[in-house]
């Protein structure tokens, strides 16, 4: 059997626990020592029971502990956006947005360090179809498997932004909420990922908590009177965490509210409206939340001015092709480059907005493209919630799912014969996995390339 062989820690990052007098330090290094808890969290949309014999994560109720690491790759089911694995700590952010009751009506939310999609999608699952969610990630490179993650969920009241915090001092009252999930010295990663105690030095802890508060700093004009910043890191440390909150709290009319705990759940409240989650106390790696308001001042604003839309809307003629794919009531249908977007009308003009503004990557539903008056469907459409279940569509065993998102070209035991000729969807256990074309004997698989399952895993 082999041994792996521990990694330690930084001696200054032992040093600070054992003199946090909160922190029962032996208990803590013990369990950053053991191994990690797996868990999942399901999309609301797409509706799944495979995971409701599983333990439930006490904060998320539709986050489930898995007691085994399945391979994810070889699971249609989570290449069709039907669960995001999620580690369950962060999930507490559903807790907070239920008890904000941020579902009860029309709200614009930033995630702005949004990259790789974990909160976002949670967001989506979190507010009204008429509230538009900005998922924002500074990096270019990370933004791209943000923008595959919030496609795979398949809601279309979303927007992907590209840009620096700064940059949304262009949009000031615009958001009701604002989510800071905010790059930090990972402490909190030290079990999960145990090449990260190789990283952690107290230089990192000081420059990510200058970070931190210029990242606050930055995105708060954006921000509403009596509106939310859910600040979170997944770190211990207090420079990052109580030290910033009391640091924002000093500079910035703010002030942290508090939220209900179930006492079982193990999640310690530092001050009010802080939260820390410590792998000895709970189901769950390291991770810090705070929920701050900011003060409701006499001159309330809120952004509204009227943007031109600079692109052509879809014309009512190519609006009756559209019928026959997805759900047009209620959506605006934009076209930009050639491409058709599906954009709810409830969001459309804040969305115009977004595009005006910023760096726009991606918005609403990507429909694809109208040539000679015939829709060329694009994989997003395929697994959104927007597309109509009358599509033909066929249900694939597993072997030929993944056969399928592979792009292997010859798929075993194929029920050719059973198809009209033109567009399908491929389905697995009813959910849609993506589009192929059926072309006289033969059938083209129109899964996006940059996302299929490598052939060698
Ligand atoms: N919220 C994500 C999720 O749940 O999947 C995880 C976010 S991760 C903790 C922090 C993110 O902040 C990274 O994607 C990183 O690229 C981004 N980031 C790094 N530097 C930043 C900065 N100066 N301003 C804003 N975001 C930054």
């Amino acid at each position: 059997m082999e041994i792996k062989p521990l990694i330690p820690f930084h001696p200054d990052f032992l040093e600070a626990i054992k003199l946090n007098q909160s922190i029962e330090s032996e208990l803590l290094i013990n369990a950053l020592e053991s191994d990690s808890c797996l868990s999942i969290r399901v999309n609301k949309s797409k509706k799944i029971n495979i995971f409701n014999n599983n333990k439930v994560v006490p904060w998320c109720g539709h986050g489930f502990y898995l007691e085994q690491r399945p391979i994810f790759t070889n699971d249609p089911l989570l290449h069709a956006g039907c669960y995001y694995v999620q580690e369950a700590s962060s999930m507490f952010l559903s807790h907070v947005f239920n008890e904000l009751k941020l579902n009860e009506k029309k709200i614009n939310v930033l995630d702005l360090c949004a990259a790789p999609g974990g909160k976002s999608t949670l967001i989506l699952d979190h507010i009204l179809p008429e509230s538009l969610l900005v998922s924002n990630e500074v990096i270019k490179t990370r933004a791209t498997i943000l923008r595959e993650n919030i496609t795979k969920w398949g809601l279309p009241n979303v927007a992907i932004t590209n840009n620096d915090p700064e940059d949304f001092k262009k949009i000031p009252h615009f958001f009701d909420v604002i989510v800071i999930d905010a790059p930090c010295s990972g402490e909190g990663m030290f079990r999960k990922d145990k090449a990260t105690r190789n990283e952690w030095t107290p230089q990192n802890v000081t420059l990510c908590a200058a970070r931190q508060k210029r990242i606050l700093n930055d995105c708060l004009a954006s921000l509403k009177p009596g509106g939310y910043i859910i600040y979170s890191t997944c770190t211990f440390n207090e420079k990052e965490n109580i030290e910033n909150v009391q640091y924002f709290q000093s500079q910035f009319d703010l002030k942290t509210v508090e939220m209900p705990l179930n006492k079982s759940w193990g999640i310690v409240a530092t001050a009010k409206g802080c939260f820390q989650f410590y792998p000895h106390l709970l189901q769950g790696e390291g991770f810090f939340c705070a929920i701050l308001q900011k003060n409701i001042t006499d001159k309330i604003t809120t952004y509204q001015p009227k943007v031109k839309n600079k692109y052509d809307f879809v014309s009512k003629n190519n609006i009756e092709i559209l019928k026959h794919w997805l759900k047009t009531e209620n959506m605006d249908f934009l076209q930009i480059n050639q491409h058709i977007h599906a954009l709810p009308q409830a969001n459309s003009q804040d969305i115009f907005l977004v595009m005006s503004k910023l760096y726009c990557i991606h918005a609403g539903v990507l429909v694809g493209e109208l040539k000679n008056s015939q829709l060329i469907p694009s994989h997003d459409l395929a697994i959104s919630t927007l597309i109509l279940p009358s599509i033909q569509k066929i249900d694939l065993s597993k072997s030929q799912s993944l056969d399928y998102l592979k792009k292997n070209d010859n798929m075993s035991e194929f029920p050719l014969e059973k198809l009209e000729k033109g567009w399908f969807l491929n389905t697995y256990e009813g959910q849609n996995l993506g589009f192929s074309k059926k072309i006289d004997s033969r059938i083209n698989n129109y899964y996006p390339k940059e996302w299929r399952i490598l052939k060698n895993l």
